[in-house]
């Protein structure tokens, strides 16, 4: 990987949007009064929003322009057919089914073909994958490699599944009790980590053997096969454009949450490589759920900036500079003793909070109490992704049962932040660094019972 100073960002600026800090009485004002949960904030309260990268991009000149050609017709608009060819060209598959989001292509995908009692296996399925699983009843099974988990792991492709695991899955059960694979690229849940081509390949030869469908969670898919340029070396001269049409050509279809990697702020799809019965199924659903064939949910213009999206979110330029970005934060982190989550993901930094904070045992959210100190330092708003977002109350037993990792990402928007922002975000670090044992723990005030972390209530813990 080229070092950050040897290239700049591959475009300039020509329209802003005027962020500003809040003083620190204030943030510290604002946070106790939204219960010190980050989502409780106002954007506008933010100074540097790292919560997500989720429908923050900044669209392009071209895109916006597309948006102004943007065909309203019920059925058959023109931008259909541009994002019909543009997906054809990229990932080969020919049945394209639009949604509002990605989650509305997985309520899809999930009615087809997932039923009570079976299990869907994957590498490590994203929270609205499981949600749509475990709402039919159904249980998500996680094969990810030993190494995804190991925070110390230096493994390239700490993304891939465990094929062993997995064959034997297969090879133990019947099409009625497993229906389908799942392969998220790049694995978000454990830190935006490509999946390997050729296990990817693997995947689908077993796949194949066993006669399941295989499905590629694409949102991510432009800084997989980024990764697979950089970190494989059979692929160093390969295009991320060919690269993308091999990983596709494994699977027999894909669901994509268009507000990653399509550089869109919202938008998604469901598409099919080649079985015409699935897509005539999926379209009765998509017009219950979503509306007809051609717009799915979404207006003609944003179906073309999408088209659009599409086409810049593969250039290599701009995922270098992406990628880059990503790194040059991790490296400022490290640089300072941050400990961070190696070797970096595509979309963000993750920090493991427990070994930042070890004075906080896990029980006192170390991760939450980081989040709320980085507000409170910067103004930066980051997310837990420890005990409050994947721990819960035992039904049973009434115990709080603990994640193994307690970590806070810094999700990096695509295209809008400056490598200045980062800085920033280093030296709100290397100020609470000098603090660092003093920074009190969290409880929880208020929460419910599915998906806490969005609305939970905090205050500090007692010492
Ligand atoms: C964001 C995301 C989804 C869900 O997509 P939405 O557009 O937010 O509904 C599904 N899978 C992965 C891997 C994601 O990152």
């Amino acid at each position: 990987m080229k070092s950050r100073n040897q290239y700049a960002e591959p475009f300039r600026i020509k329209m802003i949007e005027p962020i500003r800090q809040k003083d620190r009485e204030t943030r510290n004002r604002l946070i106790e009064a939204a219960g010190y949960n980050v989502f409780n904030l106002k954007a506008e309260d933010v100074y540097i929003d790292l919560l997500t990268d989720s429908g923050t991009s900044a669209m392009s000149a071209n895109q916006w322009a597309g948006m102004m050609l943007g065909d309203e017709s019920y059925a058959g608009c023109s931008n259909f057919f541009n994002l019909q060819q543009t997906l054809e060209e990229i990932i080969g598959y020919k049945y394209i089914v639009p949604t509002h989001q990605g989650r509305a292509a997985e309520n899809i995908l999930m009615s087809m073909f997932v039923q009570k009692n079976q299990e869907i296996p994957g590498n490590m399925h994203f929270d609205t994958t499981e949600g749509h699983i475990r709402l039919r009843k159904a249980l998500p099974v996680n094969l990810v490699i030993d190494e995804g988990l190991k925070i110390e792991s230096n493994y390239p492709f700490k993304g891939n599944i465990n094929l062993e695991k997995l064959e034997k899955k297969l090879a133990e059960s019947s099409r009625d009790e497993i229906p389908m694979i799942i392969m998220t690229v790049t694995c978000n849940s454990n830190g935006g980590q490509p999946v390997a081509m050729d296990n990817i390949r693997k995947a689908s030869e077993l796949a194949k053997k066993y006669q399941r469908p295989l499905f590629i969670d694409a949102a991510r898919f432009a800084e997989n096969c980024y990764f697979i340029k950089q970190r494989d070396i059979a692929y160093k001269d390969i295009s991320i454009r060919d690269i993308a049409r091999e990983m596709f050509s494994y699977a027999d279809g894909c669901t994509m949450s268009s507000k990653k990697d399509a550089l869109v702020n919202i938008g998604g799809f469901l598409a099919f490589k080649n079985n015409e019965e699935w897509y005539e199924k999926a379209v009765q659903i998509q017009i219950c759920y979503e509306g007809f064939r051609t717009y799915g949910g979404l207006a003609g213009r944003d179906l073309e900036a999408l088209a659009r999206g599409l086409l810049e979110g593969i250039e290599e330029d701009y995922l270098e500079d992406r990628i880059g970005q990503v790194h040059y934060l991790a490296n400022l982190l490290t640089k300072l003793g941050v400990p961070v989550i190696k070797p970096t993901g595509g979309h963000g930094v993750f920090i493991d909070a427990k070994s930042y904070l070890p004075h906080l045992p896990q029980s006192k959210l170390p991760a939450q109490a980081l989040v709320v100190e980085l507000y409170r330092e910067a103004g930066i708003r980051g997310v837990e992704l420890g005990t409050c977002a994947f721990g819960y109350v035992d039904p049973q037993t009434g115990n709080e049962i603990q994640p193994a990792q307690e970590l806070v990402r810094l999700a990096i928007p695509r295209r809008v932040y400056s490598d200045r922002h980062m800085q920033l975000v280093a030296n709100a670090f290397s100020s609470i660094n000098a603090r660092k044992e003093k920074i009190k723990g969290l409880k929880i005030t208020y929460q419910t019972e599915i998906m806490r972390h969005f609305t939970a209530r905090f205050s500090p813990a007692d010492s």
